[in-house]
């Protein structure tokens, strides 16, 4: 039995249940097996056990009050994943589906992810099974509050650096922000994502999506394409959605869906992006409410299946929501490119079929990037005491993304595989972090 197979067997026995963690984790390690395997080093020195234990996880109890005086009790979570690179560094998410197994998948795949950008910045990743739909401000705020009481003890600008995702927005890193502030007595930058007025980074908000817009470009652009004129689906409403779609059409796509975990929408004349923002970052609305704004438009509810025809696909909702049926309509209406914004939203049957069809494919540990990329730009802006023009911050992302697309597609083509952007991701992540691990000994 491989050294890998030995090791993908002690992670799911040693880690029973998490099943998202398992699969991410398969993931990185199958595509790279050749490689490893052809490096006794890594089996020397242990790296696969090392890199596949986090550093710390911590569980918490997180209890708040809501607007009738009733008690909730929730569980919040931090997995502290990887240093070798730098503090660590990920997202907070707030959803009623997180679970340890969620959050070890998540920090895990940050580990590469970061190690892409070439940024100095650890993985990590944390969260609660706390559902923000339908409270009031109050409630967000008091949750927040309760949530930070606990956090605040295992986070600092040098030791690890928490951010938005799922759920969490700039009105939740404003409230955590405020709260560890309280407690520590000091002014400092813990969380990116920050609102402007206490150290956050123009193009934070819109980094996610524009860089994966980019960084699909530079790939394009490799092929001698360009993104003006194509016809891109995109899923989700969310961050990383809303900006993806403003920076594609700003590029000259057309973009015909979007959704929400109710329903979907298609809009044949191209969606007016504005509307959308209106919808979900004004009113906090459902993407329904689009169709009242637009005859051009339709509203489905339901799962979004991926059944209009396109030529890029950018899957920007949550995981595992691009299953074998999506990727089969895709397939068979003619896709050319998919650019996950989320993480690992594609599951492993509808990468294969991917695969199969010689589809483009940009995994998210490299293609949506650019929000921690701009995150870490918050940070040193933050150290500096300084705030860079937006301009100033778009250009380093471009280029950010560019040097992530070189890199990719270098490791792709030095292992023997030139169009496969996963393998070249994860090798490329891989050498960064087990480069520094191994140099900072047995750790
Ligand atoms: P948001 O909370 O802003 O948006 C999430 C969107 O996805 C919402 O429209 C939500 O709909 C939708 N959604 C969630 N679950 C489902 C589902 N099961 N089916 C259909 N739609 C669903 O999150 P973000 O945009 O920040 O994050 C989206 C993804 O991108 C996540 O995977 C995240 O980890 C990843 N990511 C985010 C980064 C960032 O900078 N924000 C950076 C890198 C990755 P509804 O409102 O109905 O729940």
């Amino acid at each position: 039995m491989s050294y890998i197979t030995r090791q993908l067997e002690r992670i799911k026995k040693q880690n029973p249940g998490e099943l998202e963690f398992h699969q991410a984790v398969g993931e990185v390690l199958r595509t790279i097996e050749p490689y490893i395997l052809s490096n006794p080093i890594y089996e020397k020195e242990a790296i696969i056990e090392r890199l596949t234990e986090p550093e710390r996880q911590i569980k918490f109890r997180v209890v708040w009050m809501d607007d009738n005086g009733k008690v909730h009790v929730n569980r919040g979570y931090r997995v502290q994943f990887n240093s070798a690179l730098g503090p660590y560094k990920g997202g907070l998410r707030f959803h009623p589906s997180v679970n340890m197994g969620i959050i070890k998948f998540l920090s895990f795949e940050q580990i590469f992810k970061n190690a892409l950008t070439g940024l100095p910045i650890g993985g990590g990743k944390g969260g609660s099974d706390f559902d923000p739909k339908g409270k009031s401000d109050r409630e967000i705020m008091r949750f927040c509050q309760s949530f930070m009481t606990e956090l605040y003890r295992h986070i600092g600008p040098n030791t690890d650096v928490p951010a938005g995702d799922i759920g969490v927005g700039a009105r939740e890193i404003g409230y955590l922000f405020g709260q560890y502030k309280k407690i520590k007595n000091v002014y400092e930058g813990t969380l990116t994502g920050k609102n402007l007025l206490f150290g956050g980074s123009l193009a934070r908000k819109e980094a996610t999506g524009y860089g994966l817009l980019y960084i699909t470009q530079e790939m394009l652009n490799s092929r001698n394409e360009d993104i003006n004129g194509k016809t891109v689906c995109i899923s989700g409403s969310g961050n990383v959605a809303i900006y993806a779609a403003e920076k594609a059409i700003a590029m000259g796509a057309k973009v015909l869906t979007m959704c929400d975990s109710t329903g979907w929408i298609y809009d044949k004349d191209g969606v007016d992006i504005n509307i959308v923002k209106k919808i979900k970052e004004e009113n906090r609305q459902r993407i329904s409410e689009y169709v009242k704004y637009r005859k051009s438009a339709e509203y489905k509810d339901g799962k979004f299946e991926w059944t209009v025809p396109c030529d890029i696909a950018l899957p920007c909702a949550t995981q595992n929501e691009l299953t074998e049926i999506g990727a089969k309509n895709l397939v068979n209406n003619g896709v050319k490119v998919v650019a996950e914004g989320a993480n690992m939203p594609t599951t492993a049957e509808a990468t294969e079929i991917f695969k199969e069809n010689s589809i483009i494919f940009l995994p998210g540990k490299a293609a949506n990037a650019g929000g921690v990329a701009v995150s870490a730009l918050e940070m040193s802006q933050n150290s500096l005491r300084v705030a860079w023009e937006f301009e100033e911050v778009d250009n380093k992302l471009k280029l950010i993304m560019k040097n992530i697309f070189n890199q990719i597609s270098d490791c792709a083509k030095e292992y023997g595989k030139a169009e496969d952007y996963v393998m070249g991701a994860n090798i490329a992540g891989f050498k960064r972090v087990t480069e520094a691990m191994i140099a900072q000994g047995l750790l």
